[in-house]
């Protein structure tokens, strides 16, 4: 098969890449001259662990190229993906469409014979109806069918997703559109991955469905903690023991900072909005919208309490800026309105990040960034650990305890025991774990999710 992938970010370039592998012909193409360019000269522009050797062999083997030029990528494709961006549009919080709706006035100009173009990018309910529209208003004489094939990859552990992913879901209106989906996904149907024809609107639902279920799941964990914190209990004891039923399960229970990254926060919001334009209110999820956005200010203010209330003229050393560990992805990053609300409290803010620095220095301002975790604490008055990387495990405590001015560890992952911590002479906060538990740490396993 021939394919065309239009956007090359994390979505577009894990997917062209991973289908390359499968045997198939790729062409990736973004507007962005730069990224572009990169690639071209072996470079991968973004964090993800496996991409660089995946991008690297395929190029090898002649089935993976990069360009700018989208009329040449689609001319000869027999299927086109549109894996553009879709953020939150600014002031109403819809999914901003404008990128997709670019692409496939782009795409319709280029078409040539029967296509299938597929929606890879997540976007609200009726968008391939839209795209259909654009396309055949654009192009009265193209022969093209378009299909809904959301991702689910999760960042960090992409191209696993990718290759093993629970379900494939297609949603289409056209049977033509078929057997050319059956045969892209071919090696993994081979596998056995449940591939669900479903029809166009409902697998553009399955999507914010599915990423609006996790982000509640994890918001009401984050208030069981603040109920714990209170009345005196547990929440990694009270996530294993609602997370072993199985009608539960286990995953997305890790109570934290509140959820971040590229797609729950926006998706959430854009899931909302279409409720309201639906007259369906989503209310379970604008709920969790907003607990969610007061969670991130409130665990600066948990630091704040954990430094005796007052962070003027401290400063406060962060472990760890990017949403989660294993990527480079700094977009809405809990760590983004930590930091801010420690700033505005006149703490002055020092941080270190495996991957996320030069990220980081687009969204926030004011922090001075180090070599190392040890560099960050040295002189620090609270060391905060925000996002989970697994250099942060194993740290020397004995080393940190040495160097910084006043030894508080400000736990918001509970990777550490209370015991262990407080037994190298720091003191200790966490989150959901009451002074009267004996916490645990959670398995490094149910750590990652
Ligand atoms: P991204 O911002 O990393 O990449 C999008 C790319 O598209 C950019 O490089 C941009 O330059 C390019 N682009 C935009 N318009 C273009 C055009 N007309 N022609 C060519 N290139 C164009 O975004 P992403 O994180 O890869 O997300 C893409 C989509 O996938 C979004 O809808 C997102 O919600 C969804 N998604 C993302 C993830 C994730 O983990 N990042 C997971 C599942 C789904």
């Amino acid at each position: 098969m021939r394919i065309a992938m239009i956007g090359a970010g994390y979505v577009g370039l894990v997917s062209g890449a991973c289908f390359s592998d499968y045997g198939h012909n790729v062409t990736c193409v973004d507007m962005d001259k730069d990224k572009i360019a990169r690639l071209t000269n072996g470079e991968i522009p973004i964090f993800e662990p496996g991409l660089g050797a995946l991008v690297a062999s395929n190029v090898h083997s002649g089935r993976l190229s990069f360009t700018t030029d989208l009329q040449e990528a689609v001319v000869d494709a027999d299927v086109v993906f549109i894996a553009v961006g879709t953020p939150s549009r600014r002031g109403d919080g819809h999914a901003d469409l404008s990128y997709v709706h670019a692409a496939a006035a782009d795409i319709a100009k280029a078409l040539d014979g029967f296509t299938v173009i597929v929606t890879k990018s997540t976007v609200p309910v009726g968008t391939g109806d839209d795209v259909e529209r654009i396309i055949a208003e654009t192009n009265s004489d193209a022969d093209f069918v378009v299909v809904s094939n959301p991702e689910f990859l999760r960042e960090g552990a992409a191209i696993e997703d990718f290759k093993r992913p629970d379900r494939i879901v297609v949603g289409l209106e056209d049977d033509r559109a078929r057997p050319v989906m059956e045969e892209v996904y071919r090696p993994l149907y081979l596998n056995q991955a449940p591939l669900m024809f479903t029809g166009r609107r409902t697998a553009e639902l399955i999507k914010y469905a599915a990423n609006a279920f996790l982000a509640m799941k994890i918001t009401f964990i984050n208030e069981m903690a603040d109920l714990c914190e209170k009345a005196g209990g547990d929440v990694q004891a009270v996530a294993r023991g609602i997370g072993l039923d199985k009608r539960i399960g286990s995953k997305f229970l890790n109570a934290g900072p509140g959820y971040g990254g590229s797609c729950f926060p926006k998706d959430t919001l854009a899931l909302v909005k279409t409720g309201q334009d639906f007259d369906a209110p989503m209310r379970l999820i604008e709920t969790t919208v907003s607990v969610n956005d007061q969670r991130k200010r409130a665990m600066g203010r948990k630091v704040i309490a954990a430094c005796g209330g007052d962070v003027r003229g401290k400063t406060i050393a962060i472990l760890g800026l990017t949403f989660k560990p294993n990527t480079d992805d700094m977009r809405d990053a809990p760590s983004i309105a930590i930091i801010q609300t420690l700033r505005d409290a006149g703490a002055t803010v020092r941080a270190y990040d495996p991957e996320g620095m030069e990220m980081a220095k687009a969204a926030l301002e004011g922090v001075e960034y180090t070599a190392n975790a040890y560099d960050a604490a040295t002189g620090a008055d609270c060391l905060v650990l925000v996002t989970e990387w697994n250099q942060f495990r194993s740290l020397d405590l004995r080393r940190i305890h040495e160097v910084m001015a006043t030894p508080s560890l400000v736990d918001l992952r509970n990777i550490y025991r209370r015991n262990e911590i407080e037994t190298a002479g720091f003191a200790y906060t966490s989150i959901g774990r009451s002074d009267q538990t004996t916490d645990q740490a959670p398995s490094a396993l149910e750590a990652v999710e």
